[in-house]
């Protein structure tokens, strides 16, 4: 897609730091936050998770898969956190980041943060049974 920043760089074969691609999705380093930290994303402009089939979406997780065993056993890391936000590059993407021993959790950032300036929620559990039960009706009518 014209514009696009991951379309761009897959159109024009600027992926110097490719690590791995299968036939829906490619995985490079970025390093952006952390030593390590790369970045998977689908070859098909995709705005939303819910535009890939499951096929697309499993391409996805065996890179996903594949590469956190990589960095585990490269870096000796305690585990890696996945995250797709695709707010200001609209065009699926996770960020795959080790977390190296004696690192700051990242749930501060996920959710500390946003606890602090806006306040935990709290729910009653009624409600968030209702919701369910919503959310499982809309599932069984896909
Ligand atoms: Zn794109």
């Amino acid at each position: 897609m014209q514009g696009c920043f991951l379309c761009d760089l897959i159109e024009n074969k600027k992926l110097s730091n490719l690590i791995m691609e299968n036939e829906y999705a490619m995985v490079t380093f970025i390093d952006q936050t952390r030593e390590g930290q790369c970045l998977i994303f689908t070859k098909n402009h995709r705005k939303k998770m819910s535009e890939m089939d499951m096929e697309e979406y499993n391409s996805v997780g065996e890179l996903i898969i594949k590469v956190s065993k990589a960095l585990e056993k490269k870096y000796d890391c305690e585990k890696t956190y996945l995250l797709c936000i695709s707010d200001k590059v609209e065009h699926i993407h996770f960020h795959l980041i080790p977390k190296h021993k004696n690192f700051v959790s990242m749930g501060y950032y996920c959710f500390g943060k946003l606890w602090e300036e806006e306040g935990k929620r709290e729910t009653p559990e009624s409600e968030l049974k209702a919701r369910s039960e919503e959310i499982k009706a809309i599932i069984d009518n896909l």
